[in-house]
């Protein structure tokens, strides 16, 4: 339990998280226009998403169907029958002056996301409920010195609301939260979680408590757009909210903000300024029933799922709990692995993935798609590892060429000769020379330092550029030296 440490000792966080995930769909969720990011404004609009009088809305059934889809990944509970309301708010980029959502019955109910974190163990928070609902337009501040412009491409583009308990206690189980939420609708296919383009935002919703209290009132911090600033947010708020307590003050169910340049929380409305949202159900559209065969037919087509991919890679490669959570978070990165595994050594195969190609795609600041390195190539490079073409040491020569040229790693090794040495002969001459170069040391060695066997190994590998092979090195310098 990681607790915050306070002036009168112990606080506990208390963390829940609201978040607006966009769903994969060509078009909106009621209406027949396009959803593609970054048209010009108000290109991708019609009569209903402007909410001209008398339009109708049509339900998008893609739209249900990924809702199910995130449900069934979520291993929630589908709700067969579920209501659209009328959430109702003027603003000016919400012509229809109400957002179509769900509030009572949602088409999802309780599910539950397994968060794999750094230290290696897992937590399960509980999800609440998953409803559908339209996002609403754009106001554009800084296109006018004094005017504001409303950009409606995204009015009434579908989100899924995926709300959970309060179950996460730290900043980084809300990291490790939203991480791993985000995988899971990457490999459904359901929601691109591209936070910088605002496909998936969270609301976040903190309280502090001493161990053992009843729950504190929250706050919530809305509309956080990345990782990083949602655990730097509730590390600031639950700060704020123990200095208040501290000082015999008392906190404000209120709506907040965080300022990403100041790095501290803003309030935006305090609860008696909250909306009374007069939620209704829509009657433009019908209740949403959905036949209980339609979804089993959805759960079948399910992909395999990160968990069940890591339980797969630790039994069927032996692989450790934390490489196989590093390779199965992105879908990509698994099956590039696989690739590089298949017929080769996996520990092998996941150490130079998670190793040598991460770090250099990570320095490169590219994704593992864009990787110069095909899976073939690096798979290519360790076959010459493991049938002592050569040594570990100079594959990673190889390997930082590779990334650089995308050549194929037996070709390097030709154009530069990097052959390994496993002539017992040459070895056994750069040995000989060596040693006969470094009389006193071989002397200090053979009256017992031992330690100055590491220089020699050094000196052999230095005179034949890194190629004999290491194990016959230290095979023969032995005999040499001891004999
Ligand atoms: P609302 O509908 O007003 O947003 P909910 O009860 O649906 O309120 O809760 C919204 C979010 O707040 C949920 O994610 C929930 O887990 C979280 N939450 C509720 N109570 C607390 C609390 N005391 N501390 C932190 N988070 C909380
Ligand atoms: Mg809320």
């Amino acid at each position: 339990m990681s607790y915050i440490q306070g002036e009168t000792g112990d606080w506990e966080v208390v963390i829940g998280l609201e978040v607006h995930a966009q769903v994969i769909s060509n078009a909106k969720l009621f209406s027949g226009s396009a959803t593609e990011f970054g048209a010009a404004p108000n290109s991708q609009v019609s009569f209903v998403d402007a909410a001209f009088p008398g339009m109708l809305p049509v339900i998008n059934e893609y739209c249900v169907e990924q809702a199910v889809r995130t449900g069934l990944g979520l291993k929630a509970q589908i709700n067969l029958n579920s209501v659209f309301d009328r959430k109702n708010y003027f603003y000016a980029d919400l012509p229809q002056g109400y957002q179509i959502s769900q509030f009572l019955q949602p088409i999802v109910g309780k599910g539950e996301i397994v968060l794999d974190l750094p230290d290696g163990t897992s937590r399960t928070v509980g999800v609440t409920r998953l409803h559908l609902e339209q996002d609403a337009g754009k106001s554009l501040h800084d296109q006018h010195p004094s005017k504001t412009y409303i950009d409606l491409n995204r009015s009434g583009v579908a989100l899924m609301e995926i709300v959970s308990e309060p179950d996460m206690r730290s900043s980084e189980e809300a990291g490790a939260y939203v991480r791993k939420l985000r995988s899971i609708l990457r490999y459904l296919g359901t929601c691109d979680g591209n936070m910088e383009e605002g496909s998936m935002r969270c609301d976040v919703n903190v309280s502090v408590r001493k161990p053992g209290d009843p729950f504190g009132t929250r706050c919530e911090i809305k509309n956080v757009n990345s990782i990083r600033f949602v655990m730097q947010a509730i590390e600031y708020e639950a700060r704020r909210q123990i200095e208040i307590i501290e000082e015999g003050g008392k906190i404000d169910q209120e709506t907040r903000l965080w300022d990403t340049t100041k790095f501290v929380t803003r309030s935006m409305r305090s609860k008696e300024e909250a909306h009374d949202y007069r939620y209704f159900p829509d009657p433009d559209l019908l209740p949403l029933e959905l036949d209980a065969d339609w979804v089993e037919d959805i759960k079948k087509s399910l992909p395999e799922l990160p968990d069940d991919k890591k339980a797969r890679f630790i039994e069927d490669y032996k692989l450790s709990v934390y490489d196989a959570g590093v390779l199965v978070s992105e879908k990509s990165k698994a099956d590039y692995f696989e690739a590089v595994a298949k017929g080769r050594d996996p520990k092998l195969a996941s150490n130079w993935v998670t190793g040598e190609l991460f770090g250099y795609l990570n320095k490169a600041g590219k994704e593992i798609e864009e990787s110069p390195v095909s899976a073939e190539n690096l798979g290519g490079l360790i076959d010459l590892i493991a049938d002592n073409t050569i040594s570990g040491r100079i594959a990673k020569e190889v390997f930082e060429t590779m990334f650089e040229t995308g050549e194929k790693a037996a070709d390097i090794v030709e154009k530069k000769g990097l052959r390994q040495v496993t002539d017992t002969s040459a070895i056994e001459g750069s040995i000989d020379a060596v040693l006969a170069a470094n009389p006193d040391k071989v002397a200090e060695f053979r009256s017992g330092k031992d330690k100055l066997f590491g220089f020699f190994v050094g000196q052999v590998m230095k005179a034949t550029q890194g190629k004999a092979n290491p194990a016959m090195v230290n095979e023969i310098l032995t005999k040499k030296l001891k004999g």
